[in-house]
C-alpha cells in the first residue's frame, strides 16, 4: 500500500459506547505514531457521519448519508465504531448495508490471548488464530419469504412440480430463506486467507464447512478451496488428499463446522488461519471471542480487494453507553491491525505491547476487574491512558 506520511482517515464514531471508546482509540494511535516516527509521520483524523449521529446531522431517517459512503471510497482506509440497526421501518442493518454496498466480502477477525485476560478455557494462551469469514453470501444474503407469503407459495408450487416435497417433509407453512454460495464469492475469500498465511509465515490453513450436509453450498467452498490451493498456489495432496500442502510448508486442511467448535476448545493449537462462510463465520468468531476474553477485545476489520474498514466486533452497548466505562481494546487493536494495514508496524506494535502491558498491570475496566484478583477498574478514557503510558 501506498500510504501518505500524512493520510486523511475517516472514522464514524459510532452509536451507545461508540462516544467512549473512540477518543480513547485516537488518542493511542496519535501516541503510537508520534513516538514511533517523531513527527514524520501523523493521521488526520475525519469525522464522518453514520447512525443516530447522522440523522442529528443530516436529518429525520439518514442513517448512512452518501457523503459518508464516499468518503469510505474515495479514502481507502476507515474505521468505526459500533452502530445501532434501526428498529422497523424497512431499514436494513447498516453494517450489513455497508457490507453489501462497498464489496467488503472479507470480515477479518484475529484471536489473539493477552496475558492476564479472565478466560473460560484452562489454557487460553493456546489459542492464536485469524478468521477468514465472508461476508456478502450465504444465508445472510437477507433472500428470504415469510411463512403464508404468496411467494413461498409459488416456490412450493414448483417444488413439487419438480418432485421434492414427495421426498422431504416441506408444508405450505415454511418460510423460506435461500442460501446462495458461488465459485466466484468462495474463492475470493479463500485466496485472500492462503495469501495472508503465506504472507505471516502461519502454519496452515483450515476450511471449515457443512458440506457433509449442504453439499453444493457448503461442500463446494470446500473444493473449490482445495481447487484453489491446487491450480493458483502449486499446492499438492498430502495422505491421500484433499489435504494438501504448499511449497512453503503451508497446510491446507478442512473440518466440519460442529467438530470445529469442539477443536477450538480441545486443541486450539492445531488451527492458525481460517477460512469458512459468513453463519459459520459469525459462531466461530464470537465463541474463540469469548475464548480469549470477550467481545471488549476482540478487533476486526471488513476488507474488499481495495477498501479496508476497521471495526470493533462487539455491539453499541447501550446499557453503559456515555458511562466512561466500556473497555475499548476492541476498538483500540482494531486501529493496531489498521496501522500494520498500512505498513506502520513501528507503530501497530507499540500498540499491540501498550496493551498487553496495561492488561499485564491490572488496571483494567470493569468487564476485567471483576474477574482479576487484584485488579483495579478504571475509567475507559483512563484505561487509554494506561495504554499510551506502558508503550
Ligand atoms: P453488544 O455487543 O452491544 O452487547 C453485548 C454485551 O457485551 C453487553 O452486556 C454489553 O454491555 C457488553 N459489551 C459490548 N461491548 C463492550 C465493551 N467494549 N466493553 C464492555 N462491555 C461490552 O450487543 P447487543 O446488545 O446485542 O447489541 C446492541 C446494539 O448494537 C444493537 O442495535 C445491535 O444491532 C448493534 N450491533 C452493532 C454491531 C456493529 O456495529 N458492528 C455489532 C453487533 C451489534
Amino acid at each position: 500500500l501506498n500510504v501518505p506520511d500524512c493520510p486523511i482517515i475517516p472514522f464514524i464514531e459510532g452509536d451507545g459506547i461508540g462516544v467512549d471508546i473512540t477518543p480513547p482509540m485516537k488518542r493511542v494511535v496519535d501516541a503510537a505514531v508520534e513516538k514511533a516516527y517523531g513527527g514524520k509521520r501523523s493521521i488526520s483524523w475525519m469525522e464522518v457521519y453514520a447512525g443516530e449521529k447522522s440523522l442529528g446531522v443530516y436529518g429525520e431517517n439518514i442513517w448512512l448519508p452518501e457523503e459518508t459512503m464516499q468518503a469510505v471510497k474515495d479514502y481507502v482506509i476507515s474505521i468505526k465504531g459500533p452502530l445501532t440497526t434501526p428498529v422497523g421501518g424497512g431499514i436494513r442493518s447498516l453494517n450489513v448495508t455497508l457490507r453489501q454496498e462497498l464489496d467488503l466480502y472479507v470480515c477479518l477477525r484475529p484471536v489473539q490471548y493477552f496475558n492476564g485476560v479472565p478466560s473460560p478455557v484452562k489454557h487460553p494462551e493456546k489459542t492464536d488464530m485469524v478468521i477468514f469469514r465472508e461476508n456478502t453470501e450465504d444465508i445472510y444474503a437477507g433472500i428470504e419469504w415469510a411463512a403464508g407469503t404468496a411467494e413461498v407459495k409459488k416456490v412450493v408450487d414448483f417444488l413439487s412440480d419438480m418432485g421434492v416435497r414427495k421426498k422431504i417433509r416441506f408444508p405450505e407453512s415454511s418460510a423460506i430463506g435461500i442460501k446462495p454460495v458461488s465459485v466466484d464469492g468462495s474463492k475470493r475469500l479463500i485466496r485472500k486467507a492462503i495469501q495472508y498465511a503465506i504472507d505471516n509465515g502461519r502454519k496452515s490453513l483450515t476450511i471449515v464447512h457443512k458440506g457433509n450436509i449442504m453439499k453444493f453450498t457448503e461442500g463446494g467452498f470446500k473444493s473449490w478451496g482445495y481447487d484453489l490451493a491446487k491450480e493458483e498456489f502449486g499446492a499438492v495432496e498430502i495422505d491421500g488428499g484433499p489435504w494438501c500442502k504448499l511449497e512453503n510448508g503451508l497446510i491446507i486442511k478442512d473440518c466440519i463446522a460442529d467438530a470445529f467448535l469442539q477443536e477450538i476448545l480441545l486443541h486450539p493449537e492445531d488451527h492458525d488461519v481460517v477460512a469458512t462462510l459468513n453463519l459459520n463465520g459469525d459462531y466461530v468468531s464470537d465463541a474463540l471471542a469469548a475464548q480469549v476474553g470477550g467481545i471488549g477485545i476482540a478487533p476486526g476489520a471488513n476488507l474488499s480487494d481495495t477498501i479496508a474498514m476497521f471495526e470493533a466486533t462487539h455491539g453499541t452497548a447501550p446499557k453503559i453507553a456515555g458511562k466512561d466505562i466500556a473497555n475499548p481494546s476492541s476498538l483500540i487493536l482494531s486501529a493496531e491491525m489498521m496501522l500494520r494495514h498500512m505498513g506502520w508496524t513501528e507503530a501497530a506494535d507499540l500498540v499491540l505491547k501498550g496493551v498487553g502491558k496495561a492488561i499485564e498491570s491490572k488496571r483494567v475496566t470493569y468487564d476485567f476487574s471483576s474477574q482479576m484478583e487484584g485488579a483495579t477498574q478504571v475509567s475507559c478514557s483512563q484505561f487509554g491512558e494506561e495504554i499510551v503510558a506502558n508503550m
